[in-house]
């Protein structure tokens, strides 16, 4: 299976993304976390893309379309932060007629602007592997710690508030583009993401079965 999962900031993508991974076999592969590990190595691209990222804009297609190519894997992926609008869609989508592949489920979680705030502005994650905490819902076992490599918790430098606000502009801006695409391929898959992470993969499962029995 080849699957994107969409959303606004704060929607739930990355842990939506990582229990589909475990749960269908699937590389899971997350644009924004290629992205800021290039940014903390401070390789030239990390340099390039910090810019945008720290103002909560877009990183240039082509710069990103580079890193989808060279990151992509084969089959059985779970993509996350990419396409971002219309143009990232199609390029996508040359990317992988080239391979003589396709998109199998795009996976969209629909979360009101209030969820969104909320999660982006409670939101902690570990410096050194990445894992997502939420200080209400979610919370590490010691405070600030984390569960997984007992390393310390931070809050991203794009989750404050004049930041998240861009970002869900950028979002509103630029998903009909992307939703337009998926839905004139027939693989468009709505799902109400404001409910907790085990209802909403509850959801997710279900309508991705179902697709899957289509497939199959
Ligand atoms: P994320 O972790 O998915 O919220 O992404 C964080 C930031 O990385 C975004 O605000 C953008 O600056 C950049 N980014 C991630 N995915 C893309 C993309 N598909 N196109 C352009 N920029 C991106």
């Amino acid at each position: 299976m080849r699957i994107i999962i969409f959303g606004a900031p704060g929607s739930g993508k990355g842990t939506q993304a990582e229990m589909l991974a475990k749960e269908f076999s699937l590389e899971k592969i997350s644009l924004g976390d290629i992205l800021r590990e290039e940014v903390k190595k401070d390789t030239d691209l990390g340099k390039e893309v910090k810019q945008y990222m720290d103002k909560g804009e877009l990183v240039p297609d082509q710069t990103v379309k580079n890193v989808i190519d060279a990151n992509l894997a084969k089959d059985n992926f779970i993509l996350d932060g990419y396409p971002r609008n219309g143009q990232q869609a199609r390029t996508l989508d040359d990317i992988l007629e080239k391979r003589d592949s396709s998109i199998d489920a795009f996976i969209y979680l629909e979360v009101s602007r209030d969820t969104i705030v909320d999660r982006l502005s409670k939101r902690r994650v570990c410096k050194n592997c990445g894992a997502n905490y939420h200080l209400d819902t979610m919370p590490p076992e010691k405070d600030n710690i984390c569960d997984r490599c007992e390393a310390k918790l931070v809050q991203r430098d794009d989750d404050n508030p004049e930041v998240i606000k861009k970002r869900w502009d950028v979002f509103l801006a630029n998903s009909k583009g992307v939703f337009d695409f998926y839905k004139e391929k027939g693989v468009f898959i709505s799902v109400d993401g404001d409910k907790d992470k085990e209802k909403v993969f509850d959801q997710v499962k279900e309508k991705l079965n179902d697709r899957k029995a289509i497939l199959d």
